[in-house]
């Protein structure tokens, strides 16, 4: 049977897509590789967060605002409909500055921000270190301050991945992993998708394949240049709550275990591990939490990013071939709620390009030729 939609990836990008067509009534397909691709969706921290986000595109900076806003509803819904507790937490978050330059460097991206109008409403502003001891008692003596949003929370990634699976199961959703989607043949305005299991044939298809995207664009005419930019996290032993915000590079999760992140580095496809790496942010955490200094680290692990080149989402439809549409983001938990709620059912009306035209690769090209 032909699927209304078929998605390249089964991801929280494609599967957050999966649940929001499910809801509009759609037959969706979902075609997803192996245990041995790579997965950010598997491998990342958790945070749901707005106040660092949009920084060159007011468009991006409402995004994200209004996807924390959906979140609760996300939440709620999944939970009901599979019993899987998100642990979904919007306390707001902070950045922590060790020294003064950090400060300014935040401080100046708030004004700078605020300067593309249209981003006030992630509400970020900057507190003195005792604001921030307020908020976070355990903050160590070389927190001068810190960047504080009300709209930043956290959730458990690898339980909301579940959830979507789950749920999508549940709706008849047709979940075919080992199914790597070889190329995409489009056919008299419908699509042929080539999987290393045969054909599947779909009235529209979603490229949700995260650094896979770049394989199998150009079958449709799109353009998705993403790179990988490998992160490290460390997760410490179960601990006593400290810690009721997540910070940016730190949160506490409900278990108790404390995990720390955040950096970047540009080594192509390399997942190994770096522990001049994990050396930087054990560091910095125990600096900003000198309670941490003698805990024991029980986890490691690098995951590669998909970064567009300014970082922000493409989101775009095929012009030569109508119905084929690219989704792809760096930050696929923060916009897990707007990319279930508010993008997938205009996967399914005209005017795609309209809506999202801010996101589309297009602008790419446009900065290329300046
Ligand atoms: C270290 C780290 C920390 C992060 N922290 C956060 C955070 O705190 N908050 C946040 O919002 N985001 C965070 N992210 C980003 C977030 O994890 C990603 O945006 C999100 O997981 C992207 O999901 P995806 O579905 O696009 O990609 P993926 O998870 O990579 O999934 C892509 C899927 O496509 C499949 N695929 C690829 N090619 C093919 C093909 N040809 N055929 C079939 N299937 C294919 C793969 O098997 C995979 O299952 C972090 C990422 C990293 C690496």
């Amino acid at each position: 049977m032909r699927a209304d939609v078929a998605i390249v990836g089964g991801g929280l990008v494609g599967s957050a897509l999966a649940y929001g067509l499910s809801r509009e009534g759609a037959r969706v397909v979902v075609l997803d590789e192996g245990d041995d691709a790579y997965r950010a969706s598997r491998g990342n921290f958790g945070l749901v967060w707005v106040q660092s986000k949009g920084d060159g595109m007011a468009e991006y900076a409402a995004w994200s605002r209004n996807s924390a806003g959906l979140w609760p509803g996300l939440e709620a819904a999944l939970t009901e409909e599979t019993g899987i507790d998100l642990g979904l937490r919007q306390p707001g978050g902070i950045e922590p500055c060790i020294g003064e330059a950090e400060y300014r460097d935040y401080a100046a991206q708030i004004a700078r921000m605020e300067a593309q109008g249209g981003v006030g409403a992630n509400d970020a502003r900057m507190i003195d270190a005792d604001e921030a001891r307020r908020l976070v008692p355990a903050l160590g003596p070389e927190v001068v301050g810190a960047r504080y949003s009300p709209h930043d929370g956290h959730v458990n990634p690898l339980h909301l991945l579940r959830a979507l699976h789950t749920a999508n199961a549940a709706r008849g959703v047709d979940y075919r992993p080992h199914h790597r989607v070889i190329s995409i043949e489009p056919d008299n305005g419908s699509f042929v998708v080539q999987t290393e299991r045969g054909p599947v044939s779909a009235g529209r298809v979603v490229l949700a394949a995260g650094l896979g995207n770049g394989a199998l664009d150009k079958d449709v005419a799109l353009t998705v240049p993403t790179a990988p930019e490998r992160g490290h996290i460390l997760v410490t032993e179960r601990l006593a709550p400290f810690l009721d915000i997540p910070v940016g590079r730190v949160r506490q999760t409900e278990e108790g275990s404390v995990m720390f992140g955040a950096s970047a580095e540009d080594v192509g496809f390399d997942t190994g591990l770096n522990p001049a790496i994990f050396a930087d942010i054990a560091d910095r955490a125990r600096r900003v939490f000198p309670v941490l200094a003698n805990t024991r680290i029980v986890r490691l692990w690098s995951a590669l990013r998909i970064m567009s080149p300014d970082g922000f989402p493409i989101y775009e439809e095929s012009v030569e071939h109508p119905g084929a549409f690219v989704v792809t983001c760096h930050s696929g938990v923060t916009l897990a709620a707007a990319h279930a709620i508010d993008l997938a059912p205009q996967l399914l009306q005209p005017g795609f390009n309209q809506s999202f035209q801010a996101f589309s690769a297009r602008r790419f090209d446009v900065q290329a030729a300046a």
